[in-house]
C-alpha cells in the first residue's frame, strides 16, 4: 500500500527536507516549514485544516502530499480512578491500545509499539492473540499526540511521562521505536528521563539502547528470577536466558549510570514464594534497581490464576527489603476498565460476531 509521507515518523532533517522541497515546488516561502512544525509539535494538530494561519490552498496541498496519521478512537473506557483507556483503529483496521494514568504529580501515558505480540508471555492478554504487525513510528507517536489532546480537553493537563508498556515488545520493533523516541524527545520536547522503554528482556535491544546518547529510562518485566519458572512464564528465556539479560543490564547501567526498574507481577502460588524474592535479590546483586511488585490482573485465558493475596505480597516485599533491594507494591490502575495491556482488544474480539 503506497502511503503519503507521515510527518510524525520523520526525523527533523527528513521532515525539513520533505517540507522544504514540497513548499518550493508550490512556490511557497520557506518560513512555512517553521509554521507547519509549530502546528504539528506545539499545537499537536492532527489535521492540516487546523493550521489556520496557512492559506486554505496550501492546507489542501499539504493534505494531499503528507499525512498527520490521525488515529480513530473506536472505544474509550474511563475508570473510576481517572484512568482513561483508548482502543485506536489504525489505517488498515488493526487495533492498539493506550492508557492515560493520572496521579497527583504526573500524567503518564502507556503506549503500544506493536499490534499484537509474538512473544507469548503466559500472563499477558496481548500475547494471547499473537503478532499482527509492527507499528510504524508515526503510529506510535500519534498515540501520544491524540492522547495528549484528550488529556488537555478532559483533564486540563498535559501528558508528563510516556511508557512503552502497552501492546507489543518495543525492542522487537527497534527501528520504529528508536525513531519514535527521537520524535517524542527532540520534537515534542519530552525529557528523556520522562520516557521509559519497557522490555521483557530482548538483549540486543538493551545493548542498542545503551549505545544511544539520550538517558531514556529502562524497565524490565522480569516476573521470574529463576530459569525454569521464567521459561514456563516467558518463552523469551529460551532466547535470552537470565545470565545474558543481567549481563546486558549491568552493561547498560555502567554506560548510563541510571537506576533500572524491574517489574514483577505476583501470581498466587505461581511466582510469589518469598524464597523467590531471595533468588531475585541474588540476581540483582550489584545492580542499582527498583522492583515494582504488581498484583496480577486476571485475564480470561488463565481463569485459574489470581493475584497473590495481600499477606503474601507483603512477605515478598519484606524479603526483598531485608536483602537491601528497593521495592514498592503498586496498585493496578483501571481494573474496572480492563486496563492491563491487550485486555480491551481481547474484549472487543470476544464481542465480535464469529
Ligand atoms: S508481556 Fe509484553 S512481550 Fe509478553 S506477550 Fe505481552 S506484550 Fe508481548
Amino acid at each position: 500500500m503506497s502511503r503519503k509521507p507521515e510527518l510524525l515518523g520523520l526525523d527533523s532533517d527528513e521532515r525539513s527536507d520533505a517540507l522544504t522541497a514540497a513548499l518550493a515546488g508550490w512556490g511557497e516561502p520557506s518560513f512555512r516549514v517553521r509554521q507547519i512544525e509549530e502546528w504539528v509539535f506545539a499545537h499537536r494538530a492532527r489535521d492540516f485544516a487546523e493550521m489556520t494561519n496557512l492559506p486554505q490552498a496550501l492546507r489542501e496541498r499539504l493534505d494531499e502530499a503528507f499525512s498527520l496519521t490521525p488515529l480513530e478512537a473506536v472505544y474509550v473506557a474511563r475508570s473510576e480512578d481517572g484512568t482513561i483507556k483508548h482502543l485506536w483503529a489504525l489505517d488498515d483496521g488493526e487495533r492498539v491500545e493506550s492508557v492515560l494514568i493520572p496521579t497527583r504529580e504526573r500524567l503518564t501515558l502507556c503506549i503500544s509499539s506493536q499490534a499484537g505480540c509474538a512473544l507469548g508471555c503466559r500472563f499477558c492478554a496481548t500475547g494471547d492473540f499473537g503478532f499482527r504487525r509492527q507499528l510504524r513510528a508515526a503510529e506510535i507517536v500519534a498515540q501520544y499526540r491524540d492522547s495528549w489532546r484528550v488529556a488537555k480537553e478532559e483533564l486540563g493537563r498535559s501528558v508528563s511521562n510516556v511508557v512503552f508498556m502497552g501492546m507489543g515488545e518495543p525492542l522487537a520493533n527497534l527501528d520504529a521505536v528508536i525513531r519514535s523516541l527521537t520524535v517524542l524527545h527532540s520534537d515534542f520536547g519530552l525529557g528523556a528521563r520522562r520516557i521509559t522503554v519497557s522490555t521483557v528482556g530482548l538483549v540486543p535491544g538493551i545493548r542498542e539502547l545503551a549505545r544511544r546518547p539520550e538517558q531514556f529510562e529502562l524497565a524490565v518485566s522480569l516476573h521470574a528470577p529463576a530459569h525454569d519458572l521464567r521459561l514456563e512464564l516467558m518463552p523469551i528465556e529460551k532466547r535470552y536466558p537470565l545470565p545474558e539479560l543481567f549481563d546486558a543490564l549491568r552493561q547498560y547501567q555502567a554506560k548510563k549510570n541510571r537506576r533500572i526498574s524491574l517489574e514483577y507481577t505476583l501470581i498466587d502460588g505461581v511466582n510469589d514464594d518469598p524464597g523467590l524474592a531471595s533468588v531475585l535479590a541474588d540476581q540483582v546483586y550489584g545492580l542499582t534497581c527498583f522492583v515494582n511488585l504488581i498484583p496480577f490482573n486476571p485475564i480470561p485465558s488463565r481463569p485459574e490464576w489470581r493475584a497473590s493475596p495481600g499477606r503474601r505480597i507483603k512477605e515478598f516485599s519484606a524479603r526483598l527489603t531485608e536483602r537491601g533491594v528497593a521495592n514498592a507494591v503498586r496498585t493496578p490502575r483501571g481494573r474496572d476498565i480492563a486496563a492491563a495491556c491487550g485486555q480491551l482488544r481481547l474484549a472487543e474480539e470476544a464481542d465480535a460476531p464469529a
